[in-house]
């Protein structure tokens, strides 16, 4: 039976205003397997409204007792951890490995880990011979948090914890191409009593729910995470009502590997940051830049492993390599593989969608791909793809690799492989990215800021920044006078 997925505004599960629900796909098995709300400006507002009559109340909370909240949300998702895990393979088609070890997981921590620091967030104190002024950080009001498909709790939890621990309340608008992790959350957030209109959720479209969120002149702020393109039109709407905007953003990170690196470290974790979800993470690195004097040693040694992926049904224990998002995005990444093929790039293996058998014969899978022989500035090197897919380039020296690693307009991440440490520090230096990882990729401290430089960010996510970002600051000043 097909499923409907409703809005959840006010503590209600609520249909569309418009009465009408978009097809939600499986993308392993190419069919619709539930509906979801195709939600406009009408039920924008009226989420809107339920979070304004909810904040004053939920901001005179204690820290302490917010947390709380977020700390009985998070138990929620380790307790129903086995359904949301098969819940965002259905929806997303990842591995079910990959939502059990890392989406789900995640998701738990991120409310935790900002009920956590909260509790230790303080604001400051300055002094001097004539006065005191302390600084306070208060909450904004009602924000809206727009989340993408590829990590789909993961990233709506890492926007809406920091933000409801403030003392703000919530409107999110999760992707309509992957809600159904987002509806649980509802039920989970409704199961441990969080406040009506504390977290409002409302599905549907980008260009109709999410603009209409954007636009609203009593949201006080935007968290989003996507596309470069998307970003682009969020910050343009807020600008003109110069709303507060945290913006993460495209990527085309290299992964710059020299001689002197741990080889068998490098390749096993460059096949991870390649390939992991099959390529559609914010920070996989789809520029593999080599030394010379190994390029094909490592070269033949990646494209080995990449052959011998196990691409299958997500479902599965032993699959490796899912299905990529939607019929959609299939297509996106196979036009960029033609593009590579016409810009004279030698396709080493993959390049090509895949037919499974049985119910997956409809699935959208693509063999993972590796191309070379395309220069810095062909399409493919500058444009993300976002899919399982990644370029090869051989690179002389330590100023030629960090050149090429430049040559795009994004920066998010970037990883550096090599035993000296000097050089590691040289190169971490002189990149322009928001992430650097050295001799290793993915690691986290949420404490940390996270985030991009150039087109691929605007603000910083993960620890006080986060915090900072849903607050407004205001600076109380007493002067001492004369004794
Ligand atoms: P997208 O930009 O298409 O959609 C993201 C969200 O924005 C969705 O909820 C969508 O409905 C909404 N949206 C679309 N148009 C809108 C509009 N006009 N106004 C308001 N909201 C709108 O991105 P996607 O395809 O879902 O996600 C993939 C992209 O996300 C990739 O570019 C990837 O690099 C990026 N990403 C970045 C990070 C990061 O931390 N920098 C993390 C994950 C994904």
């Amino acid at each position: 039976m097909t499923e409907k997925i409703k809005n959840y505004i006010g503590g209600e599960f609520a249909d569309p205003h418009s009465g009408h629900y978009l097809d939600n796909f499986n993308p392993s098995r190419g069919k619709v397997y539930s509906q979801v709300a195709a939600s406009d400006s009408e039920d924008i507002s009226r989420a809107v409204r339920a979070a304004q009559s909810a904040q004053p109340q939920w901001a005179k909370l204690p820290a302490e007792e917010r947390a709380n909240y977020l700390r009985r949300i998070s138990d929620e998702i380790l307790k129903h951890a086995p359904e949301l895990a098969r819940a965002e393979t259905i929806d997303n088609g990842k591995p079910i490995t990959l939502s059990r070890e890392l989406d789900i997981p995640r998701s738990a921590k991120n409310l935790r880990f900002f009920a956590d620091a909260v509790s230790q967030f303080r604001g400051e104190f300055f002094s001097d011979s004539f006065s005191t002024s302390t600084v306070r950080y208060t909450p904004l009001g009602v924000v809206g948090c727009i989340s993408p498909w590829n990590l789909p709790l993961y990233l709506l939890t890492w926007k809406i914890a920091p933000a409801l621990a403030m003392g703000n309340t919530v409107v999110a608008k999760p992707s309509e191409v992957t809600p159904y992790t987002a509806s649980l959350l509802a039920q989970m957030a409704s199961a441990v009593g969080l406040p009506a209109g504390v977290l409002n959720i409302v599905h549907g479209a980008g260009a109709h729910a999410g603009a209409a969120l954007t636009q609203h002149p009593d949201i006080k702020a935007i968290s989003f995470t996507g596309s470069t393109a998307t970003g682009r039109m969020i910050a343009q709407a807020a600008a003109a009502q110069f709303k507060k905007c945290s913006l993460e953003m495209g990527g085309k990170n290299p992964n710059i590997i020299f001689a002197d690196c741990d080889f068998e470290l490098a390749l096993k974790t460059t096949m991870r940051s390649t390939f992991a979800n099959q390529g559609q993470i914010c920070l996989c690195g789809s520029r593999i830049l080599v030394e010379k004097t190994i390029y094909e040693k490592f070269r033949d040694a990646l494209v080995a492993r990449a052959n011998s992926l196990r691409i299958g049904d997500p479902l599965l224990e032993t699959t490796e390599q899912g299905a990529v998002v939607s019929e959609a995005h299939m297509k996106k990444i196979l036009h960029y593989i033609e593009i590579a093929r016409r810009e004279g790039g030698k396709i080493l293996c993959g390049g090509e969608r895949i037919r499974l058998a049985g119910e997956l014969e409809n699935g959208y899978f693509i063999k993972p791909t590796l191309i070379e022989g395309l220069g810095p500035s062909c399409v493919v090197n500058q444009d993300e793809v976002f899919g399982p897919v990644a370029t090869l380039m051989p690179f002389e020296n330590e100023n030629q690799a960090v050149a090429m690693a430049n040559s795009t307009r994004y920066g998010l991440s970037a990883s550096v492989w090599s035993k000296d440490l000097g050089r590691c520090e040289r190169v971490a230096n002189a990149l322009q990215a928001g992430v650097v990882w050295l001799n290793s990729w993915m690691v986290r401290d949420l404490r940390t800021p996270f985030g991009g430089v150039k087109e691929s960010g605007v603000g910083r996510e993960g620890g006080d920044y986060g915090l900072r970002f849903f607050s407004e600051i205001k600076t109380v000043n007493q002067p001492l006078g004369a004794n």
